[in-house]
């Protein structure tokens, strides 16, 4: 700016000067008997030439003047839209920092100028400070639900394309949660009530079996069979709601070649009956694993009998396999095998491919929900691979199992 002013100045008084040198080289003569009336032409010229300059200068500044008023409507018009909507929103930059955040986010967070604060200065929760420092440190956007006081967000967040800061959005989801809670309440006080009643049923029908005569044996059987079913499905739904309630995994060290024994020793007598081979290949030197010992085990009852279930010649394998530090779990079959258009649904609850081989078998539909429900509790998966008529494999992934501490 100093220098602009300088060189600019500098021309004004050069040009005078320059014109009354340029006459004296010129006309010597006449520079020396009109001295008087050039000075004055060359101030005349001098003064011009600094009001022409001034008129660019000002009708520049007017330029810039409007240019800046524009700017500074179409801000207000975005903070004005941005504070106008009514989910929580900030931007933070690289360093954490808000640089921007609406009305409703103030109020979310009981912070009245929340801009040029730490984010974690203004929303008092661990987790949600552990989530989006890892989204700055990672450069990746991201999403989650995170509990912050009473209330359920959505929260995601999203880097803009400038790359330095951060969008963060909060959905409030906490009806939804309530709502989710008392479905899954419902649930599991449904089958803790249904349990007793069926268990005296089946009791009293198995009693009846050796008194009653030929002609209503069959009654009876239906009965006995009905009542199985039941029973079946009360207990797989206690099951979910017990892991839904209990949302959290106890970590511990155990065999996983001891587990294998023991489904090998559970399921034989079954395998046997159908005549299927029942076979276990564990990794050489993979013995002890870290992970929910009984979820992990309810797992691997929920695979093994649904291979049993769905086999009815061939063999059956469970395998531990080792995969860095995680741990590969599966069970592949020689059964019927699943149709690609059902597999995307099968780990969906009550989902079954064919009903009544499902009912026949005892099958509820929520064993496989309860296996995904275990994989994810571990933060590992399920897959599955299947060809109809030549028998399925699932595989389960548990991260970290065979870490050692
Ligand atoms: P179910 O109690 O009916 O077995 P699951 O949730 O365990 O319920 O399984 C869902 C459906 O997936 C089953 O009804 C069955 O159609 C299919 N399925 C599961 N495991 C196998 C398997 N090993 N072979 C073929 N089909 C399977």
């Amino acid at each position: 700016m100093i220098k602009s002013v300088f060189i600019k100045y500098f021309f004004v008084a050069l040009l005078p000067a320059a014109l009354l040198a340029l006459i004296n080289f010129i006309m010597p003569e006449f520079f020396a008997e009109n001295s008087a009336a050039v000075f004055i032409v060359a101030l005349i010229l001098a003064l011009v030439f600094s009001f022409l300059i001034y008129l660019g200068e000002s009708g520049e500044t007017s330029g810039l003047n409007s240019f800046m008023k524009e700017l500074h409507k179409e801000k207000k018009e975005l903070q004005e839209i941005i504070s106008s909507i009514k989910e929580p929103i900030m931007v933070v930059n690289n360093k954490g920092i808000i640089v921007l955040a609406n009305r409703a986010f103030e109020k979310m967070s009981g912070v009245s100028r929340a801009e040029g604060k730490h984010f974690s200065k203004t929303i008092n929760s661990d987790a949600f400070t552990v989530f989006l420092n890892k989204v700055i440190s990672s450069k990746k956007s991201s999403s989650s639900s995170i509990q912050i006081d009473e209330q359920f967000f959505f929260i995601s967040a999203s880097y803009l394309d400038t790359g330095k800061e951060v969008s963060v959005l909060f959905q409030d989801i906490t009806q939804l949660k309530n709502l989710e809670k008392i479905k899954r309440d419902f649930v599991s006080n449904v089958s803790h009530e249904m349990k007793t009643p069926l268990t005296a049923i089946k009791g009293f029908a198995d009693t009846l079996e050796g008194e009653i005569d030929e002609k209503n044996k069959h009654y009876l059987d239906i009965i006995k069979r009905h009542t199985e079913r039941l029973i079946n499905i009360v207990s797989d739904l206690l099951v979910l709601s017990e892991l839904e309630e209990k949302d959290v995994i106890e970590i511990s060290r155990f065999s996983i070649r001891g587990m294998i024994a023991d489904m090998m020793r559970m399921f034989k007598k079954e395998a046997e009956e159908k005549g299927i081979e029942l076979k276990a290949v564990i990794d050489t030197g993979l013995d002890e694993i870290m992970a929910d010992m009984g979820k992990i085990e309810q797992l691997l009852i929920n695979l093994t009998s649904n291979a049993v279930k769905y086999t009815d010649e061939g063999t059956i394998t469970i395998k531990a396999s080792k995969k860095g530090k995680d741990l590969i779990l599966s069970t592949s079959d020689t059964g019927s095998g699943i149709d690609k258009k059902h597999i995307s649904r099968i780990f969906e609850r009550f989902y079954r491919v064919s009903k009544s081989r499902s009912r026949q078998s005892g099958g509820t539909g929520l064993g496989l929900a309860i296996v995904k429900h275990i994989a994810l509790q571990h933060k590992g998966e399920v897959w599955v691979d299947s060809t109809p008529g030549k028998g399925t494999l699932f595989s389960v992934r548990l991260p970290h199992a065979l870490e050692k501490d």
